[in-house]
């Protein structure tokens, strides 16, 4: 492009040459020269021009081939822009016009200035964005160049009041035409002076306007091309967000909540609901906006599993796995319903009856955990009573009080003794874990010390320790601050973390309880129970503190449990805001951790 504004640019240095003559002859005409001075000035003259005119014809063509050199690259390039901006700017300085414009019609069927250019470089104003609509609307109906040398008084424009207006002179104008279509015009005038343009430059123009037509129907096609993919990626970056935003919570109330707004969002409606089939036909459990559904349309869509749409409406069937489970029923009484976002607002209907289907059963299993709770809160309360009385007699058996028992009625009643105890304890660990599910377990916890807890529970589980003959030791730091705990229920925690040990270490063997203050977490009070025992491998470690789980080892099968004590001291622990842990190694033994907080006030 620069070449070609060098090419020019020499023209324009013959013409000055030739026009600086021309006022030097003027004023020596004016001095009064002689004829032979004149013609002499004459021929001078016409030297100058005949030169420049050939020069301006080489310079041309010239210039012509590297215009279609440069049109040439529009089509190559992607930033058409610019390539189109550098050829019109081209095309101003080859015809000498004022001013140029690219026009192009856009979707609205209107007229749109797309590019502007000038001879002296400067931007376009409001001003000079006027241009006859008379001549470019002529040049697109003809689909040829038009060419004026004086616009003010050709006949063909006599009733344009846009030349009038803007005082228009020369005019050159080529349609954009892409495979019959027309796309635009280009357009250059000069409002200064008639007969600027001649017939070479509508070759000129011609031959940009064509490359520039391919270059914008390119160019066009492109940014549809464009569109489409933008529209893709931003549909599915929504369906994304929202399969993370309906992914957030099961809670049945914000999943319908939430869908409803989402589907709104994607048919750019402006309210709608959300209706699941139940026996009566249609439940609507969300809504968002004033909207009453019509339910005939909601049955007919879900029954027939297809989507309704109407100017102001879009209904869609939820249907999982083919099966219908309710319906979407939006509203834009407004906007309108763009039917184009059909397809779109399907998928997101897809996703929503996904989120629903899943919060539906997690709302029934909920339920269902529920009920469970509820049975065996009130079937361990109901087996408490017959035991009590079981115990109270069998107490009464072994104090001999109605009569000597012999030795083989001792063990019998020793047994009955057992095994109700164990009944007793697996009573309390089913009455405590179904109330910590249903969130009815409270603590209270309030400034204690952590030795009378601890004194508590080893006055439960001493005996066993005495009949296994094992040891018991206390590293008890002195000086404890108070614990922040509710007594009963640590205690309890104790008893479950000290009987295991018991159990699950040989007689003659070694419990160790410490209790200290860590630096790590100077705000707690720690605690490590640690036995000589069998161990827990590493598998059986991470699944420790889930209800139910005892160890498969036949060591562990023959001692009493339920499988519930771990899963309900980490629920105590954590309800303090303390935490438990295990390290333990196969053979060698096992070491219990657990925090409690410190009594800030105390
Ligand atoms: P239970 O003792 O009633 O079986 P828990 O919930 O208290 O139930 O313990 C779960 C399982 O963890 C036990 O069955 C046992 O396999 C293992 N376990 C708990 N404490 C110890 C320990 N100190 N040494 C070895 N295994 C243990």
């Amino acid at each position: 492009m620069e070449r070609l504004k060098t090419g020019a640019g020499q023209a324009k240095e013959k013409l000055g040459e030739l026009q600086n003559a021309i006022r030097q002859q003027r004023v020596a005409v004016l001095n009064g020269s002689s004829r032979e001075e004149l013609a002499g000035y004459l021929q001078h003259w016409e030297k100058l021009v005949g030169e420049l005119q050939k020069d301006m014809m080489l310079e041309k063509s010239m210039q012509l081939g590297l215009l279609y050199e440069a049109a040439h690259t529009i089509n190559a390039s992607l930033d058409w822009r610019h390539t189109l901006q550098s050829v019109m700017d081209a095309v101003i300085l080859l015809t000498e016009a004022e001013r140029g414009m690219l026009i192009l019609i856009d979707e609205n069927n209107q007229l749109q200035v797309e590019l502007t250019s000038t001879n002296t470089g400067e931007e376009f104003t409001e001003e000079d964005v006027k241009f006859s609509y008379s001549v470019v609307e002529q040049t697109l109906q003809r689909g040829r160049p038009i060419l004026t040398s004086n616009a003010q008084l050709d006949p063909r424009f006599q009733d344009s009041t846009s030349i009038v207006a803007y005082g228009v002179r020369s005019v050159l104008c080529a349609p954009l035409i892409h495979k019959g279509n027309p796309l635009g015009v280009v357009y250059l005038d000069n409002r200064a002076r008639a007969g600027v343009f001649t017939q070479e430059d509508i070759a000129t123009l011609g031959a940009f306007a064509n490359q520039a037509a391919g270059a914008l129907a390119n160019a066009q096609e492109h940014k549809k091309t464009d569109q489409v993919l933008a529209e893709k990626i931003r549909e599915l970056t929504i369906l994304q967000e929202m399969a993370r935003d309906l992914n957030t919570s099961l809670k049945f109330e914000r999943v319908m909540e939430r869908s409803i707004s989402w589907a709104i969002a994607a048919a750019g409606a402006e309210c709608g609901a959300l209706g699941l089939i139940a026996e009566e036909g249609i439940r609507w459990v969300a809504h968002s906006g004033q909207i009453a559904p019509d339910t005939m349309s909601v049955l007919r869509s879900v029954y027939t599993h297809k989507p309704i749409t109407d100017e102001h409406r879009m209904i869609l069937p939820l249907l999982r796995d083919e099966r219908p489970i309710g319906a979407l029923y939006l509203l834009a009484e407004e906007r309108g319903i763009r039917p184009h976002k059909l397809e779109f607002v399907r998928r997101v209907a897809d996703h929503v009856a996904i989120a629903v289907e899943n919060a539906r059963l997690y709302e029934a299993l909920r339920q269902a955990n529920q009920a469970k709770s509820e049975f065996v809160s009130v079937v361990s309360h109901e087996l408490r009573v017959p035991m009590t009385s079981l115990k109270g007699y069998a107490d009464m058996l072994k104090n001999g009080k109605h009569g000597a028992l012999g030795t083989q009625q001792r063990e019998f009643v020793e047994a009955i003794r057992r095994n109700t105890q164990r009944m007793e304890l697996l009573v309390s660990d089913l009455t405590d874990i179904s109330r910590i599910e249903t969130g009815q377990l409270s603590i209270s916890p309030r400034p204690i010390a952590f030795n009378e807890a601890l004194e508590d529970a080893l006055d439960t589980v001493r005996d066993l320790a005495e009949a296994k003959q094992q040891t018991l030791s206390l590293e008890i730091w002195q000086g404890l601050p108070s614990a922040h705990a509710d007594k009963a229920r640590l205690t309890q925690a104790l008893i479950n973390l000290l009987s295991n040990a018991i159990k699950y270490t040989p007689p003659q063997g070694h419990i160790t309880i410490r209790v200290w203050l860590s630096p790590e977490e100077p705000d707690f009070i720690r605690c490590a129970i640690a036995d000589s025992g069998m161990g827990i491998s590493p598998q059986d470690q991470v699944q420790l503190f889930t209800k139910f789980f005892r160890a498969a080892d036949p060591q562990v099968r023959e001692q009493p449990g339920t499988g519930l004590g771990l899963a309900i001291t980490r629920n105590l622990i954590e309800m303090h805001g303390g935490r438990i842990w295990v390290e333990s190694a196969v053979g060698k033994g096992s070491t219990f951790y657990f925090t409690v907080p410190i009594a800030m006030w105390a």
